[in-house]
């Protein structure tokens, strides 16, 4: 099985050539962060820092709330769940 991973600095994916995370991808790294939302999204936020640098050493200027949605926004609702789960009751 081909591995969906980002090719940098372009930030598209290596094997299906869409916006990384693509959808392969964000099902593969639900699999394998399933249970540890807090740490997929501590991955996502190194990914969406090194996304960011790699578009201005290229001269790009990085639309930030787009990248942040596209790389960080889709897994929130694992963290939000946990967040809600630590904090019933008060
Ligand atoms: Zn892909």
């Amino acid at each position: 099985m081909a591995e969906h991973i980002p090719a940098r600095p372009s930030w598209r994916c290596r094997d299906c050539g869409a916006n990384w995370p693509c959808q392969p991808a964000k099902l593969a790294l639900q699999r394998e962060y399933e249970g540890h939302s807090l740490a997929l999204m501590l991955y996502l936020m190194a990914c969406l820092y090194d996304l960011l640098a790699d578009s201005e050493s290229i001269g790009v200027k990085p639309d930030v709330e787009q990248s942040i949605s596209r790389v960080v926004g889709w897994a929130i609702d694992g963290p939000l769940r946990v967040l809600r789960t630590l904090t019933q009751g008060r």
